[in-house]
């Protein structure tokens, strides 16, 4: 079972603040449902008592997979415009949950986890869907930074992102918008379908080759594994950027 937390939840249309019990973190072995409904796009999914609107809760949480050695801090969506802000925290998390106040047993599962920061639920459900599929969530990233930059009716902007919707063992399935009137389509609203774009799989090992390595390496920088991560800049200095994976 996830472990819940009051919090007051503002609804996004018309300001409504209202009491709810949410998530700040689950235990994927323990909590099967809750995987099947974040999959499903239905997990935590409010109405507004004032003015009926639906609209999603989606974080801050922490979503923790011993058995795949995942480790994911989920963060409002809104929140991804400061990701150097947030993408520590899942690292930092970690390394205070399981080595630095942990018995030798819980330490010693510590390596191999990945450990990434993502920003909204359908951003959870494209890392959960890479490790169903067996699929390198940064070979991905670059295969979408390949599919904006030849595509030539995307938009190449935050909102024309592609998102991983399914994989097969041949193909790789992503929503894409290609006008900015779309964009609802790739946050969480359900009710509009975006085009669906097929890819060949192989893509993936094309992307670790060398003329992809310097995308690869940018895009694996920190916890935050995503093209957003080239697309939003900040203009502080930063701070070293956290390590990816736990060795
Ligand atoms: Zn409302």
């Amino acid at each position: 079972m996830p472990t819940y937390q009051m919090r007051a939840l503002e609804c996004p249309l018309c300001g409504t603040t209202s009491e709810r019990s949410v998530a700040v973190s689950i235990d994927a072995g323990r909590s099967q449902k809750t995987r099947q409904e974040i999959m499903q796009g239905r997990f935590q999914r409010f109405e507004c008592n004032y003015c009926g609107h639906s609209y999603v809760a989606d974080g801050p949480l922490i979503y923790i997979d011993f058995q795949n050695k995942h480790w994911v801090g989920v963060f409002p969506r809104q929140w991804e415009m400061s990701w150097w802000q947030w993408e520590h925290e899942p690292g930092a998390a970690f390394s205070s949950s399981m080595l630095e106040t942990s018995p030798p047993v819980v330490r010693s599962w510590a390596p191999g986890f990945t450990i990434r920061a993502v920003f909204g639920l359908a951003a959870l459900r494209e890392k959960l869907l890479c490790c169903d599929a067996g699929i390198d969530d940064r070979a991905l990233e670059v295969v979408k930074l390949d599919l904006l930059r030849s595509s030539p009716h995307t938009l190449f902007s935050l909102d024309g992102r592609p998102r991983l919707v399914d994989a097969t063992a041949d193909e790789l399935v992503f929503h894409l918008v290609t006008s900015l009137d779309e964009w609802p389509q790739i946050s969480d609203e359900p009710q509009r379908v975006p085009a669906r774009v097929r890819i060949a799989r192989q893509r993936l090992d094309e992307m670790t080759g060398s003329a992809w390595q310097p995308a690869l390496s940018a895009l694996s920088q920190g916890a935050y594994v995503d093209i957003g991560r080239l697309m939003i800049c900040d203009d502080q200095p930063r701070a070293s950027e956290t390590l990816a994976t736990a060795e």
